[in-house]
């Protein structure tokens, strides 16, 4: 298993709220929110309470708790200093063995599986207000790209003390790809040109300095943070 990372806060805002990590067969990525440096510490705090759990045996269930725990730890944080009250959230997470990998996710951080075949398939339904409209068919991908309110998430952590995890396990193949990433990746780059880039023969950190020039050439309006894992 290969894998490489590279987080770039961008042309725009003055802080990288986002936060990657791995453990193991884990990767992690937190897309944060909220003002001054809150943003930065609640995804932190997600990455943190996540790489410290004990994955030897991990499923679904374990991982959606892990996940649980990272919310609360979030919300704890926040009733404890009145400066990071309102920080929230997303998390993605992947777990990768060697013929199945879990996946889980709170918010619009996406995981993308790349096969051997060069098909790019999304793994993750972001949770957010444009990504239910498209869903009920009221808005078309298009409309929902340059949507006012395209930012509006309708789950992340941090928010209230229950919140619903997404979790799915599939089978994997050797020579697969995976993409974990924040939204300033796929805000600036569209899929077919994802695609193309993982389609490249060099190793995944190369990948991903790829990804993240091109989000940052395109505008680079929001921190992008990229994590791929070759399998
Ligand atoms: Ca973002």
């Amino acid at each position: 298993m290969l894998f490489g990372a590279k987080s770039d806060i961008g042309k725009v805002r003055e802080h990288n709220e986002d936060s990657f990590g791995c453990k193991d067969n884990l990767f992690v990525v937190a897309d944060g929110m909220g003002g001054h440096r809150a943003g930065e510490v609640a995804s932190s705090i997600a990455v943190e309470t996540i790489l410290a759990g004990d994955i030897s045996r991990i499923d679904e269930a374990g991982l959606e708790r892990l996940i649980l725990d990272a919310n609360h730890a979030i919300l704890a944080e926040a009733e404890q200093n009145p400066d990071l009250n309102g920080m929230g959230t997303t998390v993605a997470v992947l777990v990768l063995f060697p013929e199945k990998a879990i996946v889980a996710h709170v918010g619009d951080s996406r995981i993308y599986r790349y096969t051997v075949e060069g098909e790019l398939i999304r793994l993750t339904d972001d949770h957010s207000l444009v990504a239910e409209l498209v869903k009920r068919g009221e808005l078309t991908e298009t409309e929902a790209k340059d949507h006012p309110q395209r930012n509006m998430l309708t789950r992340a952590l941090g928010t209230k003390g229950t919140i619903e995890v997404e979790t799915m396990t599939l089978p994997v193949r050797p020579g697969d790809k995976f993409l974990l990433c924040s939204d300033g990746l796929t805000g600036m780059v569209d899929e077919d040109t994802i695609r193309q880039v993982l389609a490249g023969n060099d190793a995944p950190t190369v990948l991903a300095e790829q990804l993240v020039t091109l989000a940052v050439e395109r505008g680079g309006i929001d921190n992008v943070t990229v994590v791929i894992v070759e399998h």
